[in-house]
């Protein structure tokens, strides 16, 4: 196991090696303080991601103005205010609600807000997001094109986690399935299938092969995570 912020610009390599032209890296940074975040800007690192609000903020505040800020995790919407004057991405809208809620403090802040629509495809009851019919829904029903503040670029999903390849292959062969399905259809204005954000350090292979455009990678750059401090 490797130790926590070893070798970040060498495993920042490594990663960038082994993705293709189509496919950009997220730096997934939560736990980790802002002098970490440093250490890969330094490397070059330019996007990074984070879960909760309350960490992005701060290190919105202390860090680089240039960086540009993925919210990959669950989003409260009483906390949207927080991120809307800045966020580069949010990865995980999963309510129609949600997503009114980032027009409105989109529109508040001045802004279109880019947004992924979170879809559920693992296995697991615990992971949120849209069904296929829900996402089929949002797009179809024209109550997108009203909300004029956001833009739909894309979905967004976790696979199940499990050493089962298959399983995994699976799951994201179903998000992609449905992202084509998605991109052939009559799109409002701002909605625009362009980034299939999926792979996780354990996964990305797998998520790249099946058509990912956007990997949040956490530990295989940091290290481990420690949730005790
Ligand atoms: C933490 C997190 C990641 C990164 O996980 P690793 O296994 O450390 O790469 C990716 N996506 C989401 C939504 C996360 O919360």
């Amino acid at each position: 196991m490797k130790d926590i912020n070893t070798g970040i610009a060498q495993n920042l390599a490594t990663l960038k090696q082994a993705l293709p032209p189509s496919c950009r890296l997220v730096a997934v940074s939560k736990t980790h303080p802002a002098s970490v975040i440093q250490e890969a800007y330094d490397a070059g690192q330019r996007e990074f991601g984070e879960n909760k609000v309350q960490e992005l903020v701060p290190k919105h505040e202390a860090l680089p103005k240039d960086i540009v800020w993925h919210m990959i995790g669950h989003l409260q919407s009483n906390k949207v205010k927080y991120l809307a004057p800045f966020v580069s991405l949010i990865h995980s809208v999963d309510s129609f609600k949600l997503l009114e809620e980032v027009n409105r403090q989109g529109g508040k802040a001045g802004r279109i807000i880019p947004c992924l629509l979170q879809v559920h495809i693992a296995a697991e009851e615990t992971k949120f997001g849209f069904s296929r019919e829900e996402v089929l829904e949002v797009i179809v029903s024209g109550k997108v094109q009203a909300l004029g503040s956001i833009r739909i670029q894309g979905l967004m999903g976790m696979a199940t986690f499990t050493d089962n390849v298959a399983q995994v292959r699976k799951e994201f062969g179903t998000l992609k399935a449905l992202f084509e399905e998605v991109r052939q259809m009559n799109l409002p204005p701002n909605v625009e299938m362009k980034d299939l954000s999926m792979g996780m350090s354990g996964d990305y292979p797998i998520a790249v092969e099946e058509g990912s455009t956007l990997v949040r990678v956490g530990s295989a750059i940091f290290g481990h995570r420690d949730y005790t401090k």
